[in-house]
């Protein structure tokens, strides 16, 4: 039993209903396809009381999810992350109650697993066979290892600056892999997917807004789980690292949701966090561009947060929307913020995350250090992707390990030199 009402695309208003399984708008004027479900509908069979008997995966909240029954479900147990109450973290940076939504637990480590188990399902659902995506790489990774599990064929372009991480993860999921020069501003990613999904008719599946509308519903759960763990309260704030502003969006609409269907009653401020080397969304936010109109970055990106890496957010124009509706704010980082958090991360929390995943940190401890929260405020972090996937940056930042003869004589002298402590 589907519980989507209809589709209606942002730009021309035009409604689909899923039997005509909807992509793109038809237009071409790549608006994208909002969902808009039979709330009603949901609160007859879904009881936010008797969810605790329910999988341990994002699917325990399938009534608000577009996947119209459950056997075109793709799943490899994404979703239900652990929220860490991060003692050590907060006391360093003189909070109270600090959450940590630990993203990089999800099956190929990343919270882009949430949009491609919705989005692989749907391509099951409609019968699609081949699948084309653009990405940074850890959509790309996700893409196809759901492909893989669902016996689909996946196309992907990264750029050529992608992480090793990610692309080795999709050459042995079986993905056939194109590392894409990047000169211009234009992200070429995205110019080879919409040519192949032209010429071709593939199956559009990035991670971001009008060439792929379902994929967007999976971090909804990401609320849905973050409400639901803490125990049906409403953090203060949510930082957010911010590529498209599709993870975001999705953020928001799994808020909005859950008011609707009444669980909750109010939002957490949304605060979306860009690295300085660009930031096109944390700027339409500062210059209160027309989230229509949103400028593109002018050059190609210049950060180690390699999944932030949109030149254009195409999911901006909602993602403005909701830091409007949330009260929220944007934040810029630099990469030795950046770096920062992911120290502190892993070093006082255990967790370690790639650049782009311990964004969010970075952008509380600027958000902090401006005055934007307050010392009592339940705050929620997301960490949205793992530190294995970019070994060459961590390379880079954390050196490599001393190499010793077994002896005591040199581990002393490596321990002195490498670390300054003397055994
Ligand atoms: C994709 C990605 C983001 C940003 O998500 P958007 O939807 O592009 O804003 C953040 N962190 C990681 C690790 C990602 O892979």
């Amino acid at each position: 039993m589907p519980f989507v009402k209809y589709l209606k695309c942002s730009r021309c208003g035009r409604i689909y209903r899923l039997e005509e399984k909807p992509v793109m708008c038809k237009t071409g004027d790549l608006g994208r396809l909002d969902i808009v479900y039979d709330y009603e509908a949901i609160k007859e069979v879904f009881d936010p009381g008797k969810l605790s008997g329910r999988e341990t995966t994002m699917w325990r909240y399938y009534e608000l999810l577009p996947v119209s029954d459950r056997k075109y479900i793709v799943s490899l147990g994404e979703g239900w992350t652990p929220l860490i109450k991060a003692k050590r973290l907060a006391e360093k940076l003189g909070l109270r109650n600090l959450y940590l939504k630990d993203e990089t637990r999800n099956p190929t480590g990343s919270f882009k697993d949430r949009c491609m188990s919705v989005s692989v399902s749907m391509a099951l659902e409609f019968g699609y066979k081949r699948l084309v995506t653009a990405s940074s790489g850890n959509a790309a990774a996700a893409l196809a290892a759901y492909g893989a599990r669902a016996g689909l064929e996946v196309y992907a372009f990264v750029p050529d600056f992608a992480g090793y991480g990610k692309i080795a993860q999709l050459l042995f999921y079986g993905a056939k892999v194109f590392r894409v020069k990047w000169s211009e501003a234009e992200d070429p990613t995205v110019k080879m997917m919409r040519l192949v999904v032209e010429k071709y008719g593939f199956y559009p599946s990035p991670s971001f807004g009008p060439f792929n509308p379902y994929q967007i519903e999976g971090p909804k759960t990401i609320a849905f789980e973050i409400t639901e763990q803490l125990g049906w309260r409403v953090p203060d704030q949510v930082f957010v690292p911010t590529g498209a502003a599709s993870l975001l969006t999705g953020v928001y609409n799994g808020f909005r949701d859950f008011n609707i269907l009444g669980y909750i009653d109010r939002y957490p401020r949304l605060v979306a966090v860009q690295p300085t080397g660009n930031m096109p969304f944390v700027r339409a936010w500062l210059e209160k561009q027309d989230p229509d109109k949103i400028r593109p970055w002018e050059k190609p990106p210049e950060t180690i947060a390699t999944g932030l890496e949109d030149t254009y957010p195409w999911d901006g124009d909602a993602g403005l929307r909701a830091l409007y509706t949330t009260n929220g704010y944007g934040v810029a980082v630099t990469d030795d913020e950046i770096l920062e958090a992911m120290r502190l991360l892993a070093s006082l929390e255990g967790i370690f995350a790639e650049p782009s995943g311990a964004a969010g940190l970075a952008g509380l401890m600027r958000a902090l250090r401006e005055g934007s929260v307050d010392r009592d405020e339940t705050v929620v972090v997301l960490v949205t992707g793992h530190g294995l996937k970019d070994p060459d940056i961590v390379k880079k930042t954390a050196g490599d390990a001393p190499v010793i003869e077994p002896s005591l004589e040199d581990l002393r002298k490596a321990m002195r030199e490498k670390y300054g402590v003397e055994l």
